[in-house]
């Protein structure tokens, strides 16, 4: 099976699969003031629409979905989502980002269901300070959350960090926490949000100086895969776990671009960071739309822009993250 190529010969064999804006968590950079009801807005895609939106795609090549929101885990029909695109055979890896408020309780059932790999947002280490962040007082449960994940044998289990400048004095803290445990720590620099501006400016930390000090402390750059994503994964002799550094204002970070994603009401968005979104949900009625369904996704990538414009500071439509499943 051919992969979804666009003009720039970027291979597109992951998707990330938004299934809900809500969120019950009011992350600083995120969604400080929680998430708010728009009744205007379309209802999110059903488990038969997500089933079809997993079908095209795999049929189109892509072998891994990451499944996001918003807070994923907030559907009710989570565990029926997962074990429906668990169905599709060309679809090898599930994966889900989460804040991790019930990984304590349903890691075990969502992996019997189908679901391979997690990533855990985590912000700090410190309980107070993690409580200040999400505005939930969860830190402990999200701990339990993580350790959940090993117990079920996840085999890959990471963790999202945003790099933001508090990080600086906790990475010994950090880095001490991996050491023992086989999880990637993936420090993400924050993006700037059409919602977000002034926080950026306020508190936005390049990773620059987090590669040199990793590298000062013995870290290595782990050579590329072929079709991984823009993360740099660093390892280190004494270390169970990894670091990932995702750096999306680094000069060349779009070229190893190879994600596509749908937002939770079948929008396909060809950038996190792109426009309005094309839309798919007309054609996720019947079965018997699958192929004007797939020439549309393969039609589209056409408009795939080369880069972001983050630099120029034009965020496109995502007026938070969780609009789009970040
Ligand atoms: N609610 C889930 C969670 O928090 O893991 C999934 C959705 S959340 C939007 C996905 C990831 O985006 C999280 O790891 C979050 O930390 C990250 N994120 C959100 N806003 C961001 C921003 N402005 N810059 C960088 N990362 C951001
Ligand atoms: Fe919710 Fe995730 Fe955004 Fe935090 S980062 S507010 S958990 S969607």
């Amino acid at each position: 099976m051919l992969p979804l190529t666009d003009t720039y010969q970027r291979k597109f064999y992951y998707l990330r699969l938004s299934i809900t804006d809500v969120c019950n968590f009011r992350c600083t950079y995120c969604l400080p003031n929680g998430y708010q009801r728009n009744k205007d807005r379309a209802s999110f895609l059903s488990v038969n629409e997500l089933e079809r939106v997993a079908k095209a795609f795999g049929q189109l090549g892509t072998t891994k979905i990451r499944l996001t929101g918003g807070e994923p885990s907030m559907r009710r029909d989570f565990s029926d989502i997962i074990a429906a695109i668990h169905q599709q055979p060309t679809i090898k890896q599930i994966a889900m980002t989460t804040n991790g408020y019930r990984l304590a309780k349903e890691a075990s059932h969502w992996r019997a269901a189908g679901l391979g790999a997690v990533n855990v947002s985590l912000d700090s280490l410190d309980a107070r300070q993690f409580h200040q962040i999400t505005g939930q007082n969860k830190f402990s449960d999200v701990m339990a959350g993580i350790d959940a994940c090993l117990e079920a044998g996840f085999p890959v289990v990471k963790i999202n960090v945003v790099l933001m400048k508090h990080i600086t004095q906790q990475l010994a803290a950090f880095l001490a926490w991996i050491k023992h445990r086989p999880l990637q720590l993936r420090f993400i620099e924050l993006m700037e949000t059409g919602e977000g501006s002034d926080y950026f400016a306020q508190h936005h930390l390049s990773g620059e100086n987090l590669r040199r000090q990793l590298l000062q402390q013995g870290w290595q750059l782990a050579q590329r895969e072929p079709d991984a994503g823009p993360a740099q994964i660093f390892t280190h002799p004494d270390y169970q776990g990894q670091i990932g550094l995702i750096m999306p204002y680094d000069k060349n970070f779009c070229d190893s671009c190879n994600r596509l994603r749908v937002s939770a009401v079948g929008k396909l968005h060809l950038c996190l960071f792109g426009e309005q979104g094309i839309e798919l949900r007309d054609l996720l009625q019947s079965e018997a739309q699958q192929a004007s369904l797939q020439a549309r996704i393969q039609s589209s990538l056409v408009q795939k822009k080369q880069t972001h414009f983050l630099h120029q500071g034009i965020t496109g439509m995502a007026s938070s993250l969780s609009y789009i499943g970040g």
